[in-house]
């Protein structure tokens, strides 16, 4: 019985620990730009037509892959860098600034969910408001 038991725990926690491995797989995913990892506060999600996803590291990176494939693009959601919301592109404010959130790449476009966010940034960071570079003209 108490063999049965430890046999049964060994089983249960083997299951959890690939459980726990498998979610890290897909809560780090790579950048489909650049293949680097991606921190969930800077992720740039690529909403396709046939409503598949790309996602990327940083602003940088989803804007050149962007460039080259707009005519499949459906919307892009970015992150609130405060908060970690996803907010559709056209409803978030855009900052470049001194600070830059990813070295491999030098990106320095900042994504905010709220004005007041991006205007304190852009004080703190000598920065300026941009256009959301993800506008789709339809
Ligand atoms: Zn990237």
């Amino acid at each position: 019985m108490a063999r049965k038991f430890w046999i049964g725990i060994l089983i249960t926690l083997t299951i959890a620990l690939a459980g726990v491995s498998y979610q890290k797989l897909l809560r780090n995913p790579r950048c489909a730009y650049d293949g680097s990892p991606i921190a969930p506060i800077y992720e740039v999600d690529i909403i396709l037509k046939d409503t598949s996803v790309r996602k990327f590291c940083s602003v940088y990176c989803a804007t050149q892959w962007f460039e080259k494939n707009t005519l499949s693009v459906d919307h892009v959601l970015v992150t609130d860098e405060i908060r970690g919301n996803k907010i559709d592109s056209n409803m978030a404010y855009f900052v470049e600034s001194e600070l830059i959130t990813n070295e491999t790449n030098d990106n320095r476009i900042h994504v905010f969910q709220l004005r007041q966010d991006a205007l304190t940034h852009a004080e703190k960071f000598h920065g300026k408001t941009v256009d959301d570079p993800f506008f789709i003209d339809e």
